[in-house]
């Protein structure tokens, strides 16, 4: 891990300096369960290569980004619900709800999932 991504939580699970229930690995990505469940099934594909945010990628990261996607399908159908079908989800920074700043494609499948992911009370009220 280079210095500058040594506060990085993800990079740090990467590096297996913190303990997380990794379902998946290779030479460009790691998946892993989210320690906050928010659907029957919810884990995490990371890229290897530390990034930021979405708006940190740059166009040689494209095969990189697009990957996640694939292990996402791919770990969807060995669990058996790509059929029944699943969301992911890549937040960006504070109104796309990101805490963690090293990009991560969230995987949630198991039930059916609703829409808008929005909370209507976020609306400005309107003034009386
Ligand atoms: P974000 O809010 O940035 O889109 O998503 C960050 C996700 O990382 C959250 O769903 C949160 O539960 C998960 N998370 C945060 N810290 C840890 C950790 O130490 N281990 C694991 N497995 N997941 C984490
Ligand atoms: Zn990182």
């Amino acid at each position: 891990m280079s210095e500058e991504h040594c506060d990085c939580l993800f990079c740090k699970i990467i590096a297996k300096e913190i303990p997380a229930e990794i379902i998946f690995e290779d030479e460009q990505a790691l998946a892993f369960k989210d320690i906050n469940p928010q659907a029957p099934t919810h884990f995490l594909v990371i890229p290897k290569q530390h990034i930021a945010t979405i708006n940190d990628i740059e166009a040689e990261d494209c095969q990189t980004v697009g990957y996640l996607q694939l292990v996402a399908a791919r770990l969807a159908d060995q669990m058996s619900f790509s059929q029944s079908g699943f969301r992911t989800v890549m937040n960006c920074n504070q109104h796309g709800g990101q805490t963690v700043y090293h990009i991560h494609l969230h995987v949630l499948g198991g039930k059916a999932m609703g829409w808008p992911p929005y909370q209507e009370t976020l609306k400005t009220p309107v003034s009386e």
